[in-house]
């Protein structure tokens, strides 16, 4: 199968990943083999073949934001040529502290698709029968690939910022996650104040209803009830925790921050403001949010490419340029 391969140590500006010809996956129990039909970029991609995140695997096929049909290892509640979801959750140990408290997103021995295993970007991939969730019909496939983790991961963070129906809400940054999120927090019937930077995602927030858009540097006109931060940046963090109420709480959604700048805890954090990062989601999560998906008709923008494209995908992703999620169609 063709597949677009990275191999740690051996990356040119633009050409991260090689495509090649490699040996079609096997699955065995409890695993399912997939044919590809799509599969979303997501940020973390980049960081795992920028070397933000240290390389477990020297030889990897990114991507875990997957659509596929069952082509192998078929069982009674997944037959051949069912449609499925794959997330950057691909595994837990099941047996672990956090396993056991309803917490499998912090599991002590986690799989993670597309990084501690191959991902996504090729023609087939073998993945955890009981990680591959059944999709809804009526969304086209590379429509639905970046519900996959942008969306999923969006979602956790309005859980994890607590945020209730009807309140302030700022989205700190405007990529493919924060798209998504607005159409939920529009059927809470939120408020939703969005900073970012780029002309194109301040006209894209306002195009999807945002009460109140400005500039990465702007600040809400009000105090927030809530607030969550997409880029990675913790200066972004440090933004959102000053547009705050007493008692509110930013949620961090990214994988990796270039760092904390040092805050003035007396006016920024004291009186019960929080500060909490966002870590991987649970099958609950995507379950829940893909059924959301589905009744509110979720549609996330795409820009196509296919595998031969990898890279300029991934560069895509990089420089914030094409509409939407990119998405691969091998
Ligand atoms: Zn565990
Ligand atoms: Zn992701």
């Amino acid at each position: 199968m063709k597949a677009a391969v990275f191999q740690s140590g051996q990356t040119a500006p633009g050409a991260l990943l090689h495509i090649e010809d490699v040996d079609l996956p096997e699955p065995s129990a409890g695993y399912v083999l997939l044919r590809v039909v799509a599969c979303g970029v997501c940020r973390t991609d980049l960081h795992i073949v920028e070397g933000d995140l240290p390389p477990i695997k020297p030889r990897l096929i990114p991507g875990h934001q997957i659509v596929g049909e069952v082509a192998g290892g078929a069982t009674v509640s997944l037959p051949l040529g069912t449609r499925v979801g794959v997330s950057w959750i691909g595994g837990v140990d099941g047996s672990c502290w956090f396993c056991h408290h309803e917490m499998e997103n912090l599991c002590d021995q986690p799989t993670f698709t597309g990084y501690t295993v191959d991902g996504g970007y090729a023609e087939y991939v073998v993945v955890r029968e009981d990680f591959a969730f059944p999709l809804p019909s009526g969304l086209e496939d590379a429509h639905v690939a970046p519900l996959l983790c942008a969306g999923i991961i969006g979602f956790r963070s309005l859980r994890v910022a607590g945020v209730e129906p009807g309140e302030r809400v700022g989205l700190f940054g405007f990529g493919s996650s924060a798209s998504l999120a607005i159409a939920i927090l529009q059927s809470w019937r939120c408020e939703v104040y969005v900073s970012t930077r780029g002309e194109a995602h301040r006209e894209r927030a306002t195009a999807l209803g945002a009460t109140w858009v400005g500039a990465e540097e702007d600040r809400p006109p009000v105090k927030l009830d809530r607030a969550v931060t997409f880029a990675p940046s913790g200066k972004v963090v440090v933004n959102a925790l000053s547009s705050l109420r007493k008692g509110g709480v930013v949620a961090i959604n990214a994988i990796h921050l270039d760092q904390m700048p040092a805050f003035d805890y007396d006016s920024l954090l004291w009186g019960e403001r929080q500060i909490r990062s966002v870590a991987n989601m649970t099958r609950n999560d995507a379950r829940d949010f893909l059924k959301l998906a589905h009744d509110l008709n979720i549609r996330p923008m795409v820009t196509v490419f296919p595998l031969a494209d990898a890279n300029q995908a991934l560069l895509a992703v990089k420089n914030e340029t094409g509409l939407g999620s990119a998405v691969i169609v091998p």
